[in-house]
């Protein structure tokens, strides 16, 4: 009875593999072709300036415009596109449209920073496309110092030296860092001053809570302390409330981002929410 047993586990535990396989096999199909059919569309999610409320940055979040599933979102399909190179030509998909948007938008007094999310396997691979990156924004007459690059706590952290030193690479050329999702992964506070990163952004587990539990609020307090400390400026996301906006800008926080303010926007709309304002102002 045993072995029959152990028989129908281990065949529902095969079939349970080869499922997982086929599906990963199918979504990558999927995605080739959605390459090809330009389904990927950035959309941008304004960050404003914790004590004026202007929007003086964005960061642009990937999309999957499915023919049938609708808006895929990045968590579905990052990971595999991580693991087959994919992430490449979503890298410069992020990249190229965020270019478009600030051409777009530098004629604003107040000129916007967009930030992109780097992927650490796009620092990590043989050829990477990122150190044309420079070449590319000059041939539109814009400026390195105009884009964020968001990276994970993971990237540092990796033994492999050569993608810490495109990382200083892009430094030198005036890219400016932000940490993502800080106090998540494990971190290495040491990293913060060596890697001369200019922002952090404090994750929105941490923001979840301030308004009801004091450790987090405390938790959140810190790091902000601690981030001037140490010359940066903090963006905390995922802010969905007043109240959490309000104790964040007394905790000092710099820039703020989340569904209070506005969620991630098509391209279109995101202009004309933009323009609106500016009229405002
Ligand atoms: P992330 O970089 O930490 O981005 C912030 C996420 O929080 C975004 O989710 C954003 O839509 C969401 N968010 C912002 N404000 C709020 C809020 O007030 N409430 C809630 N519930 N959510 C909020 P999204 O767009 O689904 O992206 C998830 C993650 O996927 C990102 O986390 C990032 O790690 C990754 N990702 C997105 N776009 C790209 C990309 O172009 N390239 C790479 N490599 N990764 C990307
Ligand atoms: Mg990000
Ligand atoms: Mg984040
Ligand atoms: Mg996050």
């Amino acid at each position: 009875k045993a072995k029959q047993l152990g028989r129908n586990g281990f065949a529902l535990f095969s079939s349970d593999l080869r499922e997982q396989a086929e599906q990963r096999i199918l979504l990558l199909k999927d995605m080739r072709q959605a390459l090809c059919a330009n389904q990927f569309v950035m959309y941008f999610q304004p960050i404003v300036t914790m004590q004026t409320m202007e929007i003086t940055k964005a960061e642009a979040l990937i999309r999957w415009q499915h023919p049938t599933k609708g808006i895929v979102s990045p968590a579905e399909f990052i990971p595999l596109a991580e693991e087959t190179q994919l992430i490449h030509q979503l890298g410069e998909i992020a990249f190229t449209q965020a270019v478009d948007v600030l051409k777009q938008t530098q004629h604003f007094k107040n000129k916007l920073q967009l930030s992109i999310n780097v992927s650490p396997v796009q620092f990590s691979a043989k050829h990477t496309t990122l150190l044309a990156w420079q070449g590319q924004l000059a041939k539109h007459q814009l400026t390195p110092d105009m884009l964020v690059l968001e990276i994970t706590e993971g990237l540092m952290m990796q033994g492999e030296g050569r993608s810490q030193k495109r990382l200083t690479k892009l430094i030198q050329q005036g890219f400016a860092i932000a940490l993502d999702d800080f106090g998540t992964g494990y971190s290495s506070l040491a990293y913060l001053k060596q890697m001369d990163t200019e922002f952090i952004k404090i994750d929105k587990r941490f923001v979840d809570g301030i308004e009801h539990n004091e450790e987090d609020l405390v938790l959140c307090e810190t790091m902000i302390l601690m981030a001037h400390q140490l010359g940066l400026k903090v963006i905390a996301e995922g802010i969905e409330t007043a109240t959490q906006h309000e104790l964040l800008k007394q905790a000092g926080c710099d820039f703020g981002q989340g569904y209070f303010y506005s969620k991630p926007l098509p391209v279109e709309m995101f202009i004309d929410h933009l323009n609106t304002r500016n009229k405002q102002a």
